[in-house]
C-alpha cells in the first residue's frame, strides 16, 4: 500500500505515542481504539533500533515495544532477506536510507504494510507478536513494500501502476531468489490475475480505482510489458532492466513522478516504446486481457510448464 504522507507528523512523536495522538488517527486512517492501543503500547517503552546494510543502503529497522528476543532476531534475517531479494531484481536496494518500523500485535502472521515518503521514508508493518520463521519465509508483504520504494510516488488515479509493479516483481523477486518456486508463481497469477479484467462500467487503468483493477489490472500490465519487451529484445531486456533505469534516472518513492515520466524513462533504458505504447492502449480502455491465449503460448496453462510452447524461452527469462 502506499497511502498519503503522514505530513509533518513526527516519526517518533507517532511512535512513542507522546503528541497529537487523536490528529494522527485521522491522518492515519485507523480506528481510534487501535491508535490508543499502538500508543498505549509504545508509550511505556524507547523502541529497539538498530542498522541493517544491504550493499551500499542502510535499514534502521525499528521494533516498537512488545517483541521478544526470539521473534526480533527472525524478523532480523526477514528484514535482511527480504532486501536481498528486492536488490537482486533492482541492481541495488532502490533508496540509500529507509526506516522500517514493526509494530506488534496478537497472534502469528506479518499482517499489513504501508509505506510513507514524508518526512522521510518508512515502512511500517504490523507483525503477530507469535509469528513463526516459517511464516517469516512464506511472507510477501515486505518484499511489496520494499518494491514500492524503486517508483516514484505518483497521482493516486495512477496507484494501479505503483500496486502492480509492487504485485507482480514481488512475485519475481521472491522467485529469483528461491523463497518460492516458478511453478507456485504461475499458478497464483493463474489463479489471482483474472481479477484484474475489466468489469462492468470499466472506463481504463486510470478511471477504474478499484481494488482488482488496482493491485492486478496493474500486475496484467507489468507481465504484457515484461513479456513484449523480452520478445522485442530477443530476451536481452525486460521489465527489471527498464525498471532499474527508472532508479538510474533518480526516480524512486522520496521523487513524485508522472506516469508518463517513468514508463518513458523505463523504456529509453531498454531503447523500446513498449511501456508507454501499452499505458496509451490500457488507460481509458476497458478492452480485456486474453490471458488465456497468454498462459496457453508461455507454457504455464495445464498446471506444468510446458517447454515446448511459443512463447516458453519468454517465461524462461521471466522465472526459471
Ligand atoms: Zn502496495
Amino acid at each position: 500500500m502506499n497511502p498519503p504522507p503522514l505530513a509533518a507528523l513526527s516519526r517518533r512523536a507517532l511512535l512513542l505515542g507522546l503528541s497529537r495522538a487523536g490528529g494522527a488517527a485521522l491522518m492515519l486512517g485507523v480506528s481510534p481504539s487501535a491508535w490508543a492501543l499502538e500508543r498505549a503500547a509504545a508509550a511505556n517503552a524507547q523502541p529497539d533500533i538498530e542498522t541493517l546494510r544491504v550493499l551500499r543502503s542502510r535499514i534502521e529497522l525499528q521494533f516498537a515495544p512488545g517483541f521478544s528476543p526470539a521473534v526480533q532476531a527472525a524478523a532480523r534475517t526477514w528484514a535482511i532477506t527480504s532486501a536481498d531479494a528486492v536488490a537482486r531484481y533492482f541492481g541495488r536496494f532502490p533508496v540509500p536510507k529507509v526506516e522500517l518500523l514493526l509494530v506488534p500485535e496478537a497472534g502469528s502472521g506479518v499482517r499489513t504494510g504501508v509505506t510513507y515518503a514524508e518526512p522521510s521514508l518508512l515502512m511500517r508493518i504490523r507483525l503477530g507478536r507469535d509469528t513463526t520463521e516459517a511464516q517469516f519465509l512464506d511472507d510477501w508483504v515486505l518484499v511489496h513494500e520494499m518494491v514500492h520504494l524503486a517508483i516514484p510516488r505518483v497521482p493516486r488515479a495512477q496507484n494501479w501502476l505503483h500496486e502492480g509493479v509492487a504485485t507482480y516483481v514481488e512475485s519475481v523477486a521472491r522467485a529469483r531468489v528461491g523463497l518460492v518456486s516458478a511453478e507456485t508463481v504461475w499458478r497464483e497469477w493463474a489463479k489471482a490475475m483474472p481479477q484484474g479484467q475489466p468489469q462492468a462500467g470499466d472506463a481504463g487503468l486510470d478511471h477504474t480505482p478499484t481494488w482488482g483493477r488496482t493491485y492486478w489490472g496493474g500486475a496484467m500490465f507489468c507481465l504484457l510489458a515484461d513479456v513484449e519487451l523480452l520478445k522485442r529484445s530477443q530476451l536481452r531486456t525486460g521489465l527489471q532492466q527498464a525498471l532499474q533505469g527508472v532508479l538510474a534516472a533518480g526516480g524512486q518513492y522520496g521523487v513524485p513522478w508522472t506516469v508518463e515520466r517513468i514508463l518513458s524513462t523505463a523504456d529509453a533504458a531498454v531503447g523500446q516504446t513498449v511501456l508507454t505504447e501499452l499505458y496509451g492502449r490500457m488507460k481509458d480502455s476497458a478492452e480485456p486481457v486474453d490471458l488465456a491465449g497468454l498462459w496457453r503460448d508461455l507454457g504455464t496453462a495445464g498446471g506444468t510448464l510446458d517447454d515446448q510452447a511459443p512463447l516458453a524461452h519468454v517465461r524462461r527469462a521471466i522465472l526459471v
